[in-house]
């Protein structure tokens, strides 16, 4: 069998069970197997695949159908342009997410910001991807998790910026040791009643936001005061239809200062940004 018909029987078999983007995830599991560059599979189309490498690639294409994330399968993810490492002790990073990182990188062209903290790190995604375009700005990156701090050490390492972020356990802001100017978190807020099946494999610590999805985000909010700048910013990620209840939690502890809701591309708000003013 050619890489060619590998390729398109994975993505009939994909698309059959109803994986979106079939024919991305097949061609990702063949690199995996191939150990290859999206580059090389194209120049290889025509190549025969040895029989341990069919088998391989089967083998991958299998643990998918029975719903193992593809990333954890190839131990890789794609974010704001960066390749991470993965593996089940952190959530995979979620495209959504990186209209977080846009967002911090606007305001911080338009104000001074030094330092940062990204709580909740995971496999440290956000934080990365701030430390390699800011590279002024000190960063913490907490963790309840020590599994996906390991996860976020790696990745320190392998974007060389190990030296630019923080790692420290613990749970949401305790950690931090000062205040910081502006607070990025990607929260759990998902409902527990609405686990998704990929919960089977990500970690659940990482999604789960209690019975209305909120129960982190409110803990966080309620702790933002003593760890933000009298003027610092938090943005928050949260969930379809969360808006409403978040900004409204804002509001009220927060009376004087200024609320953004920014939509993702499916236009389903996803980023609250709060901008503290002097008088709070
Ligand atoms: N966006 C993720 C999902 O729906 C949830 C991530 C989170 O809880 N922070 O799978």
């Amino acid at each position: 069998m050619t890489l060619k018909q590998a390729l398109s029987q994975a993505k009939r078999v994909l698309a059959a069970n109803n994986i979106e983007d079939a024919s991305l995830e097949g061609e990702l599991l063949l690199r995996h197997v191939l150990k290859i560059s999206r580059v090389q599979l194209y120049l290889d189309l025509d190549q025969e695949l040895t029989s341990q490498q069919e088998t391989d690639f089967w083998d991958t294409i299998s643990r998918r159908l029975s719903g193992e994330p593809t990333a954890y399968i190839t131990g890789h993810r794609e974010f704001y342009g960066l390749d991470f490492y993965i593996n089940s002790n952190a959530l995979i990073p979620r495209p959504e997410s990186e209209l977080l990182v846009e967002k911090v990188l606007h305001l911080a062209q338009h104000h001074s910001i030094s330092t940062i903290a990204d709580v909740g790190t995971g496999c440290g995604a956000i934080a990365i991807s701030l430390a390699l375009n800011l590279p002024q700005v000190k960063i913490y990156a907490t963790d309840i998790s020590a599994p996906a701090l390991e996860v976020a050490a790696m990745n320190c390492q392998r974007h060389r910026v190990a030296q630019r972020i923080q790692l420290l356990p613990g749970d949401m802001l305790e950690p931090l040791p000062e205040p910081v100017d502006l607070i990025v978190t990607n929260l759990p807020y998902v409902k527990y009643s609405e686990l998704h099946p990929s919960a089977d494999f990500e970690p659940v610590l990482a999604l789960n936001g209690g019975s209305d999805g909120l129960e982190k985000i409110r803990q966080l909010c309620r702790q933002v005061s003593n760890k933000l700048h009298p003027e610092g910013y938090l943005l928050l990620e949260m969930g379809q239809g969360q808006s409403e209840a978040v900004t409204t939690l804002l509001h009220s502890l927060f009376p004087q200062a200024e609320i953004e809701v920014t939509p993702d591309l499916s236009g389903i708000d996803r980023v609250v940004s709060l901008t503290l003013t002097s008088g709070r």
